[in-house]
């Protein structure tokens, strides 16, 4: 009698068997109904065997093998495997978060079938500069695995460079994956694909598409009808019979990591994907991320290089720190940048005011008796939104209305302390009465809607000065902004995270990017106590080697990665303490002590130590092997799963850690 294995979206590392009289192999990779529990799960068969692990007598049967679909192919199935043994999750769970949410229905709604497409009008492609001519002559499409980064300066044409590259993918017949950061913030970069290839059938997936039309675009990648899959993280786990390119822009973006549920980093799980299928892969970005950077540094990808804008009229911005430490600031600015701001206004040409921090102000105090507005469940601070006078927190979504009175001495005299986004605006509108102001952040923008009228009243000429976060960062092209100001960035200089510096340089260089894209010369103002510092030396030259040169001389005296490989093991609980003890039996196992070139640390409270009423703690484990680790972790894994712990503890596993 046929037994299916079956995966379930369960976070338990096995499968489940299920007798199925009319089952064959052919049926591997079909989605199947079974019951489970007092009720049935959609699973996915992976094996049809003649015997499992189980006397059939005490096996179910399974209720129904869909076949709507063609079963998942074999190498669909291997990426997840690989991908459950790297990151440590479950099998089941990694195949089942590969689907859209209508394909794990126990009764599918019925749909039409239908295309998405909007028709956009074609734009003739540009003549490719020398640059990017070579760069694309570097790509070989037919022999097999390679992988490059492709290092650019904004607007050095790197997205001409991904147009042209898929142009030829297609021509040969394939199917092309281009993963971006966050689909929100880049309408543009969909339009320009979608206006190349207006006669192709492009389609995106990320997590914001409506139920409905994701299972559409799905099937499309998945039957090999789709030509383009333009989409976030989760789009890697898309199949695609014909997959023949694929293309990882602002590759060094944190948005490609995976934070909960499976932790999985896109972009390493795409190059994996490109030797797997043996396609060609490229990673582009102005300022790669340091493992990539290395990974082209030995060779292991080839490193193809854009080191001019492609725009020959446009120049890269100059940028000049300001040094605050002997200067009256007016709330936060200096005269330079007011100066800077002014003749912009008398050219009419745009400004941009970046701080990285929204809200009105970090946090609410009492100079009397020294109370700070705290959120009740997570160690951290409530913001001040004054715009509709909430005291908000940033972490757990917890929010309460500003009080009259201080809440301990009933003082009425509480005050904003620091400064937000609001705050800002609210000052750069008093002291520039005849400019139009803008702000941009995640509260002034909360729909892909809400941000594309944004962007129209930008392009629209609608705003003389914007103010806002790395929102405004990404990918545009504002042709009349040619000043950028930059607070508030000093703080990530000597963070307690050591990916601080990386992550603001990469903010820094792309924000300043939005500076001088057409032929208006940009220019960017950097106010700093620090102006000594190695970073903004770097970033007024525009040199990222040189950056990323000491950083990762930094990282390897260190022994942080690139130089290690690391895990971490996380518990979260009511209690601290119960966090704390868990980690200690956890690394007081005897296949710990077995493994003698995997390092484990002391269980400690993570910096965040408190997140919505859970107490949370960390355990490190490093390896300067990472076979040595992927050896050592499945092993502790099972071990860890024996622990008795109290009922409410939580822990999970992440392999290459971003946050601590
Ligand atoms: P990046 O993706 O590196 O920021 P883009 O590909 O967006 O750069 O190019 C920046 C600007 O230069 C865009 O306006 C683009 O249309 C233009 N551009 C790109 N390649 C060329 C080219 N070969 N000739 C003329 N303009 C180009
Ligand atoms: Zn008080
Ligand atoms: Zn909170």
């Amino acid at each position: 009698m046929p037994v299916l294995r079956v995966a379930l979206d369960l976070p338990l590392h096995r499968l489940f068997d299920y007798v199925s009289p009319q089952a064959t192999l052919a049926d591997v990779g079909r989605r199947v109904r079974v019951p489970f529990g007092r009720g049935e799960k959609i699973g996915v068969v992976l094996d049809v065997v003649e015997q499992g692990d189980w006397p059939l007598d005490q096996l179910k049967a399974a209720a129904e093998i869909l076949d709507d679909l063609p079963p998942l192919s074999e190498d669909f199935l291997a990426l997840c495997r690989f991908a459950s043994t790297y990151y440590q999750a479950a099998l089941g769970e990694v195949v089942l978060q590969a689907l859209p949410s209508g394909l794990k229905r126990l009764q599918p709604p019925t749909r039409r079938a239908g295309r998405a497409r909007s028709v956009v009008r074609p734009l003739p492609p540009p003549v490719l500069t020398a640059e990017q001519a070579q760069v694309i002559a570097a790509v070989p499409l037919q022999a097999g695995y390679t992988a490059h980064l492709l290092f650019g300066v904004t607007g050095s044409g790197k997205t001409e460079v991904y147009l042209q590259l898929i142009e030829r993918a297609l021509a040969l017949g394939g199917q092309v994956l281009l993963l971006v950061p966050e689909i929100n913030l880049t309408p543009q970069l969909e339009e320009r694909v979608s206006a190349r290839f207006h006669d192709r059938f492009v389609v995106a997936l990320h997590s914001e598409l409506a139920e409905a039309a994701r299972e559409r675009h799905w099937r499309a990648a998945a039957s090999g009808e789709a030509d383009i899959v333009l989409g976030t993280r989760l789009a890697i786990f898309a199949p695609l019979p014909r997959l023949a390119l694929i293309l990882v822009d602002e590759e060094h973006d944190p948005s490609f990591k995976q934070q909960d549920g499976m932790r999985y980093s896109a972009r390493d799980v795409a190059v994996f994907r490109a030797h797997q299928r043996q396609v060609p892969i490229v990673l582009g970005s102005a300022t790669p991320s340091l493992e990539t950077w290395s990974n082209a540094r030995h060779g292991r990808y080839q490193l193809l290089e854009l080191r001019q804008r492609a725009n020959p009229a446009a120049t890269l911005p100059t940028v000049d720190l300001v040094d605050t430490r002997k200067m009256k600031l007016a709330e936060g600015l200096s005269a330079p940048l007011i100066d800077a701001v002014e003749t912009r206004l008398q050219r009419g040409e745009q400004s941009l005011i970046f701080l990285n921090r929204r809200g009105y102000a970090p946090v609410l105090a009492c100079t009397a008796c020294g109370w700070v507005s705290r959120c009740q469940r997570c160690a951290a601070n409530l913001v001040l939104h004054l715009a509709d006078r909430r005291l908000r927190c940033h972490h757990c979504g917890y929010e309460c209305p500003v009080p009259r009175a201080c809440p301990t001495c009933g003082n009425q005299d509480i005050h904003p302390f620091g400064r937000g986004t609001q705050r800002l605006e609210e000052w750069v509108r008093a002291r520039f009465p005849e400019a139009r102001v803008l702000r941009v952040d995640r509260d002034a923008v909360k729909s892909r809607k809400q941000w594309e009228a944004m962007l129209e009243r930008i392009h629209g000429g609608e705003a003389d000065i914007l103010v806002g976060t790395q929102m405004l960062a990404k990918g545009h092209d504002f042709p009349r902004l040619t000043l950028v100001g930059v607070l508030g960035a000093d703080s990530a200089l000597y963070a307690a995270d050591w990916r601080a510096p990386e992550r603001l340089f990469a903010q820094l260089m792309q924000v300043a990017g939005r500076a001088g894209r057409a032929e208006l010369k940009g220019q960017v103002l950097v106010q700093t106590e620090y102006p000594d510092h190695p970073l903004y030396a770097a970033l007024t030259r525009h040199d990222y080697p040189g950056f990323a040169a000491s950083q990762l001389q930094e990282r390897e005296q260190a022994g942080f990665p690139p130089y290690a490989f690391q895990a971490v093991l996380r518990a979260e609980a009511p209690q601290m303490a119960d966090s704390l003890a868990f980690l200690t039996t956890a690394a007081a196992m005897p296949v710990v002590a077995a493994h003698d070139q995997v390092m484990i640390f002391d269980p400690v409270p993570m910096r965040m130590a408190r997140l919505a009423n859970l107490e949370r703690g960390q355990l490190l484990v490093e390896s300067h092997s990472r076979p040595a680790l992927q050896q050592f972790l499945p092993q502790w894994r099972q071990a860890i799963e024996q622990i008795k712990a109290p009922s409410r503890l939580r822990w999970h596993l992440e392999v290459d850690p971003f946050e601590f």
